[in-house]
Order: C-alpha cells, then sequence, then structure tokens
C-alpha cells in the first residue's frame, strides 16, 4: 500500500451513497505533510511532461493544488463555483453537476489566466463520473490551451469517471484507486497499480 492508501483505510470513513469520507486529513482538516507527499507524488508521475499551470477548482482542490504547484514552480488557478453566473466575456464557464451537492454549478475561470500557450496539470481531490475534471477540460479548451494530464488523490474505480478520461486519451494519474468499498463493514480495497 502507498502512503495515501494507508491513511485511506486508517482514517477515511465509508458512507452509504458511495461516498468516502476524509474530512480528517484532506476535506475539512487538512494534513500538510500529506498534500506535500502528494504534490512530490504527482511530480514524479508527471516530470516528462512541461506544465505552465495548475487547474483545480473550488474548494478542497486547492490545497493539493497549491502544494503541487511548489514542485513545478507554477501558479495555481482555481476554478470559482456559483450557481448564478451568466455568460460573460471575460470568463470561461462549464457547467459541473457536483457528485456530493447534487447541484449543478457554472464554475469559472477568469480568460486572463489561462492562455493559449498554456500546457495545464488539472488536479483534483477525488475523481467519481469525472464531471469536475471534464468541466476543467473544457475550461482549457475553450482557452484554446492544453491538457498534460489529470493528478487525481483518490479515484473511486468502480465509478466510471477514470474510464472516460482513460478513454478520451488523456493521462490520468490517480495516487489511490479504490475498487471497492463497504460502509456496512468500512472494508476498502484498491487497485494494484
Ligand atoms: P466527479 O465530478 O468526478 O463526479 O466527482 C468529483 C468531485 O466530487 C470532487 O471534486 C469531490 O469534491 C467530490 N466527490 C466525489 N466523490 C467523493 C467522495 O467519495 N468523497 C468526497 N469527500 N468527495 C467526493
Amino acid at each position: 500500500m502507498n502512503f495515501l492508501e494507508e491513511r485511506i483505510c486508517k482514517d477515511g470513513i465509508v458512507k452509504p451513497g458511495n461516498v468516502l469520507k476524509v474530512d480528517s486529513f484532506l476535506n475539512h482538516q487538512i494534513d500538510i505533510d500529506l498534500l506535500d507527499m502528494m504534490g512530490k507524488e504527482f511530480k514524479e508521475r508527471f516530470s516528462n511532461e512541461k506544465i505552465t499551470k495548475i487547474l483545480t477548482i473550488e474548494a478542497s482542490g486547492i490545497g493539493m493544488a497549491c502544494m503541487t504547484a511548489r514542485y513545478f514552480g507554477v501558479p495555481v488557478v482555481f476554478a470559482k463555483k456559483s450557481q448564478t453566473v451568466v455568460q460573460d466575456d471575460d470568463k470561461y464557464i462549464a457547467d459541473v453537476a457536483s457528485y456530493t451537492h447534487k447541484v449543478t454549478n457554472h464554475v469559472f475561470v477568469s480568460k486572463k489566466y489561462i492562455c493559449p500557450e498554456d500546457k495545464v496539470l488539472i488536479i483534483d481531490d477525488f475523481m467519481a463520473h469525472g464531471q469536475a475534471a471534464l468541466g476543467l477540460i473544457d475550461i482549457v479548451k475553450q482557452a484554446g490551451g492544453s491538457v498534460v494530464g489529470v493528478g487525481i488523490a483518490i479515484e473511486k474505480g468502480f465509478q466510471q469517471g477514470g474510464q472516460i478520461l482513460r478513454d478520451r486519451g488523456y493521462k490520468l494519474e490517480s495516487i489511490a484507486i479504490v475498487e471497492s468499498m463497504d460502509p456496512e463493514t468500512g472494508k476498502i480495497e484498491f487497485r494494484k497499480q
């Protein structure tokens, strides 16, 4: 087991509805040393790529993205969520259905912060159905930039997001891939990588 899989086994809580709670180290209280290890891991996994910017989505991706950005020496941009954004000439906007909150957010990035020359690494905490990652990819495309890859802390491999991204040819690296999890027993199994 790698460092993140170990931590998930120790402190993750499996909830009904295929939700894994990691509030004690990632989503509410944040373990900075763990985030630093994740940043280092992404740097190794994307070491062959030229990256100019890291893009994530508020709120829980921001911490990880910042720690990762230190290793790449590039800025972080985060997509802001709003339920009221109307089309605006200054923003790239995408619709993202929220897995955990069951609402659709319009997420947006100012046109100032992604440009056609950008080679973007997308970072997020979870991959479920892939909506957040696909929304961020859409924003990079609108800007004319290129998506170098997608780095995810925890992919739920039994949901289709990871498959969709890989089928579309994106380099997707997930530090932990949960193959199955049982809310009754709390048992979590990981895909061998
Ligand atoms: P997707 O867009 O891939 O369907 O879902 C990913 C987003 O939903 C992530 O940004 C994350 O915030 C949230 N999410 C999805 N599944 C889980 C989960 O099991 N636990 C937590 N804490 N967040 C999740």
